[in-house]
C-alpha cells in the first residue's frame, strides 16, 4: 500500500517531486539540525490520487479514489503522525486547556502563486482560544488575534470567501475605534472581530465555522488539494510551462508564533539580493505579527538589518543558519522565520528567485567561493534570462523628471500608460498599448493583468510581496513600496508627493533597477550586456557584463553544437557575427526581391517566351550577385546557406482587385494587352486555394525554367569574385521543400552544369555544398534516399510544424491557438517550441536516416525553433550540428547549446 504521509525526518532536499518544495525543505532544514517546528508532509502522490489524476506518479501506483475522494489509508496514516506530533509536543490538536495548534500548508514541486498558501492556528475553536491564552500567560489579546487570523485565512481559502469581505470588516473596525493599526486594537476589540467574522462566514458560506479541530484540519487539507485546480493556478502553470500533473503536497507544522508581543516578529531573508546579488543583509521583519502579514505587504516592514537592534541573539543566529543554508545548498536561499519570545524558528527554505542580473552575478560569486564549477555556474543561468539582460534600459543623460522612489524589484526599464486594475491592463494590451499596471499592492488575482503589462508599480509591500516575486518570476519590470504615492484605485488616479496627479492613461516609466518612478516617458537605451556583445571591452568595474564573459565563454568552451543565424542581408550578418554566429544558417533569397525589385519578377512571371524569361533573368543576375559578395564578405571564411526562392509566386504579384480596376479601365481607353492584362491573366493562373501546399519552393524551381539556376550562378559568380578579391567564400546552396530524392536530383544537376560553366568563365576552383531543406513529412521518412543527393539537410520545423501538424503557420495562432492554450491541449505553441513528441520524432528520424545514407551528413535546423532554449537543448540531444537563429538569440543559443552540453556534466565542486 502506498506510503502518503512522511514525518520530517524521513525527508530530503532531494523529494521534492514526492514532498514538494517546502516539505522536501523543512526536511532537509530538520536533518542539518536547524530549529524547524515538528510536523508532517501529506505527499503529491496523494493530492493525485485524491484529483484523480494518475499520470508521473512518483512512487509507484496507489489505490486511487479520485474526484475529490481521499485515498484508501491516508486518513489513518495522518492520524497516525498527528498523534505522533502530539506525543511530541505534549498537546492535543485543539485541546480546550492547552491546545496544539498547527498550520496547513500547500507545497508543490515549483512554489506557486495562485495556489492555496497556507492556513495557521487551526486547532483554534471558542474554547482553545481560553487554553491558548491560560498557556500564554493570560495573553487574552494574543489568544484572540490569532484566531481571528485562523477564521479570516480558513474563510478565504477553505471556504471560499472573498478575502475582500473579512477586511472591510477589519477596516470598518479600525475606523470606528480609531486604530491605526491592527496592532492597536485591544482584547474586546478582537473578541468582537472574531464575532463579526464567524457571522460572515455563516452568511457567506452558508455554514458555521467547524468548531472540531480535527474537521478543521481535514478541510484545509482537501482545500489545499483542491486549490491545485483553481483557474489562478493553472494559468500560472501555464505560463511558466509547469506539467499539470505534479500535484501539491500539504506540510502540516506545529504553530510557532511570531504575534505573541514586542520580543516576537516574523520575517523573510536572503542570503543575497535577489535584485542585484549582491552580498549583504536582505529582508524584511515585521514585529509582533505573523507570517502572510509581510508577504501580503498590508503592513510596512522594517529592514532585516534592524533586527540586530531589537533581537541581537536571534539576528546573530539567523545570520549563521543563512550562511550554513547558502553553503549546504550552494545558491541563494529565501527563507521564512519566525521569533516566537526571542527564540528562532526556521519556518520554510528554498533556493531563491531571482533576477537575471542576480542570476549571471551569484553564478560567478559562487565558483569565486568555491561553491560550484563554471559547469554549474553555465546551468544555473537561462537563455531567457540572458535575453533579458539585452533589453533596453533608461538612458541615464535624459531628462526626466522623479516622481517617486520605490523600491527595485525586478530590473528593466518598463514605460507606459498607467491602469489601475487588471481587466483594463488586459483590454488595453490586447489592443496594442504598452501598460504599467499601477495598484496599492498585487494579489494573485492580478495575475492576468501582470502578464499583460510592461511594468508593475505598487506603492506597499516588499522585495519579497506579491508583486515582486511574481513580477521577477516572469521578467517583468516592478518597482514596488513606492510609498510616497497615494494610490486610489477606485478612481484611478495616484498622486506624487510634489502633487503630480497620473490619472489613468497618463504615460509613466519606472525603472525596475533603481525603483524611480518618472511622469512620462523616458527615453531608452541599449543593455551593456548588447554593447559587449557588439564588441566593447567589459568595462573591468561592471561586475554584470564581467559575469556574462566569464559564462559565455565557458559555454562556448562546453558546447558541441554550433550557432549560426538567420540573415539576409550583410548588416544582420555582421551583426550576427559580433554576437557569436558561426556562419549563415539561412539566407532567404526571397527577401532581397522585395521593394523596387519586385517589378523585375513581375517580369518574370509574366515573360511568355524563352527570350522574355532570359531577359528578366539577366536583369535580377547582377543584384543577386552583389547581394551575395556582399553576405560572403561579412561572413569571410564562415558557412554561408543561401536558400533558393521559396515563397508562393502570386505573393510578387499585385493585388487582383487593384489589378482589376486598372484593367477595365485601360479597356475603356481601348488599350488591351497592355502590361497590367499580362500580370491579371498571370494572377488568375497563378492563384491557389492553398498556397502554403501549392507552387513553392523546389516546385517553383522545376517550373520556372532558369530561374534556380540564375540564383545558383549569381552565388557562384560572387564566389569567385570573393576568391580573386583573397577572400575565403563558403556558401552552400540549400533547396526548399524537396519531398523527394528526383526533385533534388532534377535541381543539382543543373546547379553542377551551372557550376561547371562558371569555373570555366572565371578559371577559378570553387568550393561549395548543395543540400536541402528538410521540412515536409515525407522528406524526414525518405531521408535516406534523400540524403543520396544532398551534402546537407537543414530542418525548416516551421514548415515541418505546419505540414505535420496541418496547421496553417499564417493563420492558426491568430485564430483558435487562444482557445487550445486555455484548454491546455498543449501549453505552449508548437511554432514556438519544438513539438518534440510529434515533429521532434520526425527530426530524430530524419537524421538516423540521413546519416545512415551519408555518415558526414552535415545537419542543422534554421526554422524558428532553432532560436528556443526548450528546442535547443532537444536538437544537441538528437546530435544535429548547429542551430540557426535570428541575430539577437545568437547568444542566447550560444548559451542554452552550453547548458545543454553542461548538463551531461556532474558538478565537481
Ligand atoms: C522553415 O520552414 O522552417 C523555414 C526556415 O523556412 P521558411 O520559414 O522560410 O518557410
Ligand atoms: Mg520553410
Amino acid at each position: 500500500m502506498t506510503k502518503y504521509v512522511f514525518d520530517f525526518s524521513e525527508g530530503s532536499k532531494d523529494q521534492k517531486d514526492l514532498l514538494g518544495g517546502k516539505g522536501a525543505n523543512l526536511a532537509e532544514m530538520s536533518n542539518l539540525g536547524l530549529p524547524v517546528p515538528p510536523g508532517f508532509t501529506i505527499s503529491t502522490d496523494a493530492c493525485r490520487a485524491y484529483l484523480g489524476v494518475s499520470t508521473g506518479s512518483t512512487s509507484g501506483a496507489g489505490s486511487t479514489s479520485g474526484a475529490g475522494q481521499l485515498p484508501d489509508g491516508l486518513d489513518e496514516e495522518v492520524s497516525e503522525h498527528l498523534q505522533a506530533l502530539e506525543k511530541a509536543m505534549g498537546k492535543r490538536l485543539g485541546d480546550p486547556q492547552d491546545p496544539l495548534l498547527v498550520s496547513v500548508r500547500s507545497g508543490a514541486k515549483f512554489s506557486m502563486p495562485g495556489m492555496m498558501e497556507t492556513v495557521l492556528n487551526v486547532g483554534l475553536n471558542d474554547k482553545s482560544v481560553h487554553g491558548l491564552a491560560a498557556k500564554a500567560n493570560g495573553d487574552e489579546r494574543f489568544a484572540y488575534d490569532s484566531y481571528r487570523r485562523l477564521l479570516q485565512m480558513f474563510g478565504t481559502t477553505v471556504l471560499g470567501i472573498e478575502a475582500g469581505v473579512f477586511h472591510e470588516a477589519l477596516d470598518d473596525l479600525k475606523d470606528n475605534k480609531g486604530a491605526a493599526n491592527d496592532v492597536d486594537l485591544g482584547i474586546e476589540d478582537l473578541r468582537e472581530l472574531v464575532a463579526t467574522y464567524k457571522d460572515l462566514i455563516k452568511q457567506h458560506a452558508g455554514r458555521e465555522f467547524p468548531q472540531d479541530p480535527r474537521e478543521q484540519m481535514d478541510m484545509a487539507i482537501r482545500a489545499v488539494f483542491d486549490s491545485w485546480n483553481t483557474e489562478r493556478a493553472v494559468l500560472y502553470r501555464r505560463q511558466e510551462r509547469i506539467p499539470e500533473d505534479l500535484g501539491t503536497a500539504v506540510n502540516i507544522v506545529s504553530m510557532v508564533f511570531g504575534n505573541c508581543g514586542a520580543d516576537s516578529g516574523t520575517g523573510v531573508a536572503f542570503t543575497r539580493d535577489p535584485a542585484s546579488g549582491a552580498q549583504g543583509v536582505y529582508g524584511d521583519y515585521l514585529q509582533n505579527a505573523q507570517g502572510e502579514d509581510v508577504v501580503a505587504g498590508i503592513r510596512n516592514t522594517v529592514p532585516l538589518a534592524d533586527l540586530e537592534k531589537i533581537d541581537k541573539s536571534s539576528y546573530d543566529e539567523l545570520l549563521g543558519i543563512m550562511q550554513t543554508l547558502e553553503e549546504h545548498y550552494r545558491d541563494l536561499c529565501d527563507i521564512e522565520f519566525t521569533i516566537e519570545r526571542g527564540k528562532l524558528w526556521m519556518l520554510q527554505t528554498r533556493v531563491g528567485k531571482r533576477t537575471a542580473e542576480a542570476a549571471f552575478r551569484i553564478a560567478c560569486q559562487l565558483v569565486d567561493q568555491g561553491l560550484i564549477d563554471m559547469d554549474e555556474a553555465v546551468r544555473r543561468v537561462t537563455g531567457n534570462q540572458l535575453a533579458q539582460l539585452m533589453f533596453p534600459r533608461f538612458d541615464t543623460d535624459a531628462e526626466k523628471k522623479v516622481i517617486a522612489q520605490g523600491m527595485n524589484a525586478s530590473p528593466g526599464a518598463a514605460v507606459g500608460k498607467a491602469v489601475f486594475d487588471s481587466a483594463t491592463a488586459v483590454e488595453w494590451a490586447g489592443r496594442g498599448e504598452d501598460v504599467i499596471l499601477v495598484r496599492r499592492e498585487t494579489n494573485p488575482e492580478d495575475l492576468k493583468g501582470m502578464v499583460a503589462a510592461k511594468g508593475i508599480l505598487t506603492s506597499r509591500g516588499g522585495k519579497t510581496s506579491h508583486a515582486a516575486v511574481v513580477a521577477r518570476g516572469m521578467g517583468r519590470t516592478c518597482v514596488c513600496g513606492a510609498d510616497a504615492l497615494d494610490v486610489d484605485v477606485k478612481n484611478k488616479l495616484f498622486t506624487a508627493p510634489e502633487g503630480t496627479v497620473v490619472e489613468e492613461g497618463d504615460v509613466i516609466s519606472i525603472d525596475g533597477t533603481t525603483g524611480e518612478v518618472f511622469a512620462g516617458e523616458v527615453p531608452v537605451m541599449d543593455s551593456l550586456v548588447v554593447r559587449y556583445f557588439e564588441g566593447d571591452e567589459p568595462a573591468a568595474s561592471d561586475e554584470l557584463v564581467g559575469a556574462v564573459a566569464r559564462i559565455m565563454e565557458h559555454a562556448d568552451a562546453t558546447r558541441r553544437l554550433a550557432v549560426r543565424t538567420n540573415a539576409d542581408n550583410a548588416e544582420d550578418a555582421a551583426r550576427a557575427r559580433r554576437f557569436g554566429a558561426e556562419g549563415i544558417g539561412l539566407c532567404r533569397t526571397e527577401h532581397m526581391f522585395l521593394g523596387e525589385r519586385r517589378e523585375l519578377i513581375e517580369n518574370l512571371i509574366v515573360a511568355d517566351d524563352v527570350e522574355g524569361r532570359r531577359e528578366a533573368l539577366s536583369a535580377l543576375l547582377p543584384m543577386q550577385r552583389k547581394d551575395f559578395v556582399e553576405i560572403l564578405e561579412a561572413m569571410d571564411g564562415l558557412p554561408v546557406t543561401i536558400r533558393l526562392i521559396d515563397p508562393p509566386l502570386h505573393e510578387f504579384l499585385p493585388d487582383y482587385t487593384d489589378l482589376s480596376v486598372a484593367v477595365a479601365l485601360e479597356d475603356e481607353q481601348g488599350h488591351r494587352d497592355t502590361k497590367h492584362h499580362k500580370l491579371l491573366a498571370a494572377v488568375q493562373r497563378l492563384h491557389e486555394q492553398n498556397p502554403m501546399l501549392g507552387l513553392r519552393g523546389v516546385r517553383l524551381g522545376i517550373v520556372i525554367p532558369g530561374l534556380f539556376a540564375m540564383q545558383a550562378r549569381a552565388i557562384l559568380e560572387a564566389a569567385a569574385e570573393r576568391v580573386k578579391a583573397g577572400g575565403d567564400p563558403q556558401p552552400e546552396i540549400m533547396i526548399p521543400l524537396v519531398a523527394t530524392v528526383q526533385e533534388l536530383e532534377l535541381v543539382r544537376s543543373d546547379i553542377e552544369r551551372v557550376a561547371a560553366e562558371v569555373q570555366k568563365e572565371v578559371g577559378v576552383e570553387l568550393d561549395f555544398k548543395v543540400g536541402t531543406m528538410i521540412e515536409l513529412p515525407r522528406a524526414a521518412m525518405a531521408a535516406d534516399e534523400i540524403a543520396g543527393a544532398a551534402d546537407f539537410f537543414s530542418f525548416g520545423t516551421n514548415d515541418l510544424t505546419q505540414m505535420t501538424w496541418g496547421f496553417s503557420r499564417d493563420d492558426v495562432e491568430a485564430s483558435f491557438f487562444g482557445t487550445y492554450l486555455d484548454k491546455g491541449v498543449f501549453g505552449v505553441s508548437p511554432f514556438e517550441s519544438l513539438d518534440v513528441t510529434g515533429v521532434g520524432q520526425l527530426v530524430r528520424l530524419a537524421t538516423e536516416k540521413g546519416r545512415a545514407t551519408r555518415a558526414d551528413l552535415h545537419l542543422g535546423v534554421c526554422g524558428e525553433h532553432g532560436g528556443d532554449p526548450d528546442s535547443i537543448h532537444f536538437f544537441d540531444q538528437v546530435g544535429l550540428d548547429y542551430v540557426s537563429c535570428s541575430p539577437f538569440r545568437v547568444p542566447v543559443a550560444r548559451l542554452e547549446a552550453g547548458r545543454s552540453a553542461a548538463e551531461g556534466v556532474s558538478d565537481t565542486a
